[in-house]
């Protein structure tokens, strides 16, 4: 919408701390081999998932893209994650797919493990995770002819399925920023300055950072107002 890093130049010119600003609420992207090997055609395709990383989790959608993956899970999850992190999916969060899968196997002998896993998602995206999770190309293989060491281990990638995302979308889809002047410097009654009497931040400026849900306009308006009680 137009908004610019001139709130941080302004707090860095009167000597506030500034904690480092990155771009959050964002979809994440992948290496074009991770691409081409996990998304590639299935861009579109969204699922219920757990994502989790550094000791935070979301359930919500995760949401397949021409470039990685988005979807409110991701977004939330986006936040937290720092470059050089992995995240891990849980596709299945209300089962243990290995338990599963082996139930399956004794029961729908001569099924498809792709037609076993569109219980759960749709086609492709069954047949990708059957190929691709074991590194085996199951998904046209019979179940009943599946080795249970095989489907055990799919089963513990469907429940704990760990990327490595390359980076962010960055600033051009990110809804906010992770970052930004240190409350510890700013009165919580007017937002003023310690630094600088009637100079007072708001919103994005700040270093305060909401959950997907209104929060962050929440913040915005909320600062915004106390601080206009004062000015
Ligand atoms: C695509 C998108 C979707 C979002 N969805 C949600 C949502 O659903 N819920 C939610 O809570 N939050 C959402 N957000 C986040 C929310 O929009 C921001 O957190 C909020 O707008 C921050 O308000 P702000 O007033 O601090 O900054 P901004 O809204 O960025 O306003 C800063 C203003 O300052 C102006 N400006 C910049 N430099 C100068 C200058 N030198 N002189 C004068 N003016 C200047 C800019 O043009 C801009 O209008 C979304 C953000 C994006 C980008």
């Amino acid at each position: 919408m137009g908004a610019t890093d001139f709130g941080l130049q302004i707090a860095k010119q009167f000597g506030h701390k500034s904690i480092n600003f990155k771009p959050a609420l964002v979809p994440l992207i992948f290496s074009q081999t991770d691409i081409e090997y996990y998304f590639k055609d299935l861009s579109g395709l969204s699922v219920d998932a757990v994502v989790a990383c550094n000791n935070q989790s979301f359930r919500e959608r995760i949401l397949i893209t021409h470039r990685g993956i988005s979807g409110p899970a991701i977004l939330q999850i986006s936040s937290y994650w720092q470059k050089g992190d992995k995240i891990t999916i849980n596709l299945l969060p209300d089962l243990d797919a290995s338990d599963w899968l082996l139930a399956m196997q004794n029961t729908h002998l001569k099924t498809l493990l792709k037609t076993t896993l569109s219980t759960y998602f749709s086609k492709r995206l069954a047949t990708r995770l059957a190929d691709t999770l074991t590194d085996k190309n199951l998904a046209n293989t019979s179940i009943n002819q599946i080795k249970k060491t095989d489907l055990s281990d799919l089963g513990k990638q469907l429940n704990h399925w760990t990327l490595a995302p390359s980076g962010t979308e960055g600033m051009r889809t990110a809804e906010v920023c992770v970052g930004g002047v240190d409350t510890r410097e700013l009165s919580s009654k007017t937002m003023e300055s310690n630094r600088q009497q009637g100079l007072y931040f708001i919103g994005e400026t700040v270093d305060v950072t909401g959950w997907l849900g209104g929060y962050n306009f929440q913040w915005a308006w909320s600062s915004g107002w106390v601080a206009g009680q004062y000015v």
